[in-house]
């Protein structure tokens, strides 16, 4: 049976999915799994779609093992196990940021990953590591199709004002402009949203993609038409180590009043601000919930006043609002801070429905409320897999 791979290679993790490729055409679940704490102490786990555990390693002394290392790893053990007659034809990977030209999945090449090698500066925290998946597979399989799929892509038909900045226009025409990430996830969410309410999808939703990395994105008959995320991932909602929507004076004077080195201004402001930053506790928001701490409640209410701010703003970019959808690991798990966001939405004739809101939905607004309010569960891997399919019927054809 033919099987996809799906692989999303973070700083610090590498997540990936095995799809079946079932004779009806679909992908159906095999495997998944996470390689956590690269550069400390990697550990590694694999669950089958059942939810038994299939694989589990430790490098207790790995520090130095990089992600092509790991990757050598899983695939040496792959080789060792023939995955019960799955033959692995092709590899998806999400590839942050897609810079100006790249609106769709595309097969990778040489001359695509130089491509995407310039675009490394514009996404620190991710690119380089994705592009580290990437080469590291072409070695271990040459010849294996693999598809790189853009968080941007979702974002790259909005209209020309949400990708505009006050900017001089010569900066425009070099490619610095609004993008939006997180586009693989909002792709998904909104193709769920319209099987499960497509009057709703078919309206005026924001999409809150809440997570480590967090947006918001502005969906019109499930198209992007505004998010918060900028030019990079760092703009828009307070994350677990962004800062998020900063006035750039702030950058200028680290840089010339207080002697801050390039490389520190990044290091603040990707890893040590946000939620990490005000709490002074954690960027891990179940920790910041458990705490009583004053910096702690304060982070909290941050994140929730930002967000509410955000979705007026795209609530202003639609037009009007229809429904709000919430999703990735805040957004599907903590129904505190959904009630505390939604409640900042109230003056929209947003009405919670805490009972529901408690036991995580699906739909979670009052029958009255002028707003519909949804917490669907994100699925990137599966929609880089759907993608990576799609290109390789494609290619074929
Ligand atoms: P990533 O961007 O790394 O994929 P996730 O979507 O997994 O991140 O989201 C991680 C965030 O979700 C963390 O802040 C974590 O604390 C939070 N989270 C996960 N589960 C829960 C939960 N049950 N309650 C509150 N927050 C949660």
């Amino acid at each position: 049976m033919k099987a996809v791979v799906s692989l999303n290679s973070g700083s610090s993790s590498i997540k990936f999915s095995l799809f079946v490729v079932d004779p009806a055409g679909t992908l159906q679940l095999s495997a998944g799994g996470k390689i956590e704490k690269i550069g400390i102490a990697p550990t590694l786990a694999a669950r089958s779609a059942d939810g038994s555990m299939v694989l589990e390693r430790d490098w207790p002394d790995g520090a130095s093992l990089s992600h092509a290392d790991l990757l050598a790893d899983l695939f040496a053990w792959a080789a060792d196990h023939p995955l019960e007659g799955r033959e692995i034809i092709a590899i998806g990977h999400r590839v942050v940021h897609g810079g100006p030209d790249f609106a769709a999945p595309l097969l990778v090449d040489d001359a695509l990953i130089d491509k995407l090698e310039a675009l490394c500066p514009l996404a620190p925290l991710h690119q380089p590591h994705n592009l580290a998946a990437i080469r590291a597979i072409a070695r271990l399989r040459p010849g294996l199709p693999q598809v790189a799929c853009f968080d941007t892509a979702f974002h790259h038909d909005k209209p020309a004002l949400a990708s505009r900045f006050a900017l001089p226009r010569a900066l425009h025409d070099q490619g610095i402009r609004r993008y939006g990430f997180h586009g693989l996830s909002y792709e998904y969410v909104a193709r769920r949203l319209a099987q499960i309410d497509p009057e709703l999808a078919a309206g005026r939703v924001i999409a809150a993609h809440l997570g480590n990395g967090a947006s918001l994105c502005a969906m019109q008959a499930g198209q992007s038409i505004d998010t918060t995320m900028g030019f990079t991932a760092l703009d828009g909602l307070m994350m677990g180590t962004r800062c998020g929507g900063l006035d750039p004076g702030v950058v200028l004077h680290l840089l010339t009043q207080m002697g801050m080195t390039t490389a520190q201004v990044e290091d603040l402001l990707y890893r040590k601000s946000g939620l990490l930053g005000v709490s002074g506790l954690s960027s891990d928001m179940r920790t910041l919930s458990a705490s009583t701490t004053a910096p702690a409640e304060e982070a909290i209410a941050l994140f929730a006043w930002r967000a509410g701010r955000e979705a007026g703003a795209l609530a202003s970019s639609l037009g009007g609002l229809d429904g709000i959808v919430f999703t990735a690991g805040i957004g599907e798990n903590d129904a505190g801070m959904r009630s505390r966001i939604c409640n900042s939405l109230k003056w929209l004739g947003l009405e919670i429905d805490e009972i529901a809101n408690a036991g995580n939905g699906p739909l979670i607004s009052l029958p009255d409320s002028l707003i519909k309010v949804y917490v669907i569960p994100t699925d990137e891997e599966r929609m880089i897999a759907l993608h990576t399919l799609q290109i390789l019927s494609e290619k074929l054809a």
